[in-house]
């Protein structure tokens, strides 16, 4: 069986081959961290938008939407604490030459004695059967309990180096735990330094003294300081929500794992305002609310997870992280943030304008306390590939590649193919095809054998192929397959509508969310 990183690699190649996935400027080779959504997969990606702008805008009244631009008044950012903190630590590899965040490379090495852990935990359970007990094992089990020690050991140091955001100990630990450069394999490391994420640019022409500004590394601050006009033009009541989908810029050092880590990418986000006092309530009705959006998709419940934060940021008094199974570990996908009323303070401050909330029913002005979800399109568009992507044994020694992306975002929900090219079955095919269009994103394949088109709609994850036969021009019937279960089924062509109806009703996903 292949290892998941060939799985990954060859699921990164299948993105490209099948065009959801390009590199930017690819005939110039490419631009590091930079991607390009092709046909296919800018298909994939606005059905997820809509899953989401859908969920926070239809389901929640109280939750509406704007689009702020990119560029952003200068102060924003200063006020926002991102001109000042915004920072990663970098450490360089003298041999290699690479440059690594040095929290990550100890997050990596922490996150291998878990993986000792369960090594150790899986060939126990297999040794004791059904008396296992992993609890206990865990306990008691020296080899287990030496793990657990030291990684606490190293996690307390690390936690406490970041909050007094200590470089040199951060050095020190990495040193101490003997930590390699990947590409090298040496311990010849140089400090650790702090680096800006932020891209700048500049407006004006110089000669008149240009401006710096920023592109926006969150989409955030956008909703912060419309917060304001939002309130007073929707006449909004707290609590209430504002949501936006845009683009965010970070230059990353570390440029990752596909389009896990990107310098341009999009975030999915909202900022939900509530009173003084009642933000952990939200919090926690904003977390469940949000596992449950990634969980009501299918991809496997065992695949998410929260993970609280070590180091919490500068702004706020909860956080959590929704990770999602990668074949490199579990990673963040989405962010769950009680961001106090930080930003808002912040912003009022730096503008020298009040922006309190007069709250009628306290007969009281406020400044109102934060509740973010934030998301990154392109993350979650990675976690539903690799759910997704499969390679499939089937019986005779063939094999097939297969998405089993949730039908509600496969980019083409029906290929229509007639079985030959003449007889009048294209003629049939299209008739039915003009009638399917306007509901259903449709294809229309009558180029070589039926079990190739099949092949090809399967690796762009196409839940459901009509075919029209010969029997189909008289008695008006014609076979559905199915793409996970291969089943097909002979339908009359009056039902169509009704079955595609139900199975990609976007609905239905909508409700498993109340
Ligand atoms: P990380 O620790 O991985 O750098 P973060 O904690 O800085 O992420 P946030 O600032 O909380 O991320 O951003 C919210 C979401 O935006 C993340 O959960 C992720 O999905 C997405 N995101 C952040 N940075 C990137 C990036 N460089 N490329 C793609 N998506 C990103």
């Amino acid at each position: 069986m292949a290892s998941q990183e060939e799985t990954f690699k060859k699921m990164v190649a299948h993105c490209k081959e099948y065009g959801f996935v390009f590199p930017s400027s690819d005939i110039y080779d490419g631009l590091a961290a930079v991607y390009d959504y092709g046909q296919n997969g800018v298909e994939l990606k606005n059905n997820i938008k809509k899953y989401w702008w859908d969920s926070m805008t239809l389901l929640h009244e109280n939750v509406v939407g704007i689009d702020a631009s990119i560029f952003m008044h200068p102060t924003v950012w200063k006020a926002s604490g991102h001109v000042d903190a915004f920072n990663d630590p970098l450490i360089d590899n003298r041999d290699s030459k690479k440059r690594y965040r040095a929290d990550v490379l100890i997050e990596d090495h922490l996150a291998k004695f878990d993986e000792k852990i369960n090594k150790e935990c899986d060939k126990a359970a297999k040794r004791f059967g059904d008396k296992f007990d992993r609890e206990m094992f865990v306990q008691t089990n020296p080899r287990v309990v030496e793990y657990a020690k030291k990684r606490d050991e190293i996690h307390a140091r690390f936690v406490k180096a970041l909050e007094a955001n200590d470089l040199a100990e951060l050095k020190q630990i990495i040193i101490d735990c003997e930590i390699v450069c990947p590409i090298s394999g040496t311990r010849n490391w140089t400090d650790v330094r702090q680096f800006n994420l932020m891209f700048s640019t500049e407006v004006g022409s110089t000669a008149d003294g240009a401006t710096k500004i920023y592109l926006r590394p969150e989409t955030a601050q956008g909703i912060f300081v419309n917060y304001m006009n939002v309130q007073k033009t929707g006449r909004m009541k707290i609590p209430f929500g504002i949501c936006q989908i845009g683009k965010a810029f970070r230059n990353e050092i570390v440029a990752r794992q596909f389009i896990f880590r990107m310098r341009e990418f999009e975030q999915m986000e909202m900022q939900f305002f509530v009173r003084p006092g009642e933000e952990m309530k939200w919090f926690e009705y904003w977390k469940e609310f949000r596992l449950r959006w990634h969980k009501a998709l299918g991809l496997g419940d065992e695949k998410y997870r929260f993970h609280d934060h070590d180091k919490l940021a500068h702004y706020a008094n909860a956080a959590t992280d929704i990770e999602f199974e990668m074949p490199f570990g579990f990673k963040e996908v989405e962010g769950i943030h009680s961001r106090t009323d930080f930003d808002l303070s912040s912003h009022e401050k730096y503008c020298g304008k009040n922006i309190k909330y007069f709250d009628p029913e306290l007969n009281q002005s406020y400044t109102p306390y934060v509740i973010e979800t934030s998301i990154g399109v392109d993350r979650m568009f990675l976690s539903i590939l690799c759910a997704a992507y499969e390679e499939q044994p089937l019986e005779g020694g063939d094999s097939r590649v297969v998405l089993h992306l949730p039908a509600v975002l496969a980019p083409v929900k029906v290929c229509v193919m007639p079985l030959v090219k003449k007889d009048g079955l294209p003629e049939k095919a299209r008739e039915i095809m003009d009638d399917l269009k306007f509901d259903f994103r449709c294809s229309y394949d009558e180029k070589d054998s039926i079990g190739k088109r099949y092949r090809r709609q399967d690796a762009i994850g196409t839940p459901f192929c009509v075919t029209v036969d010969h029997d189909s021009l008289n008695d008006n019937c014609v076979t559905i397959r199915h793409r996970d279960s291969m089943q097909q089924q002979r339908i009359p062509i009056a039902d169509l509508r009704g079955i595609l109806a139900n199975e990609l009703d976007a609905r239905q996903l909508l409700r498993k969310l109340l």
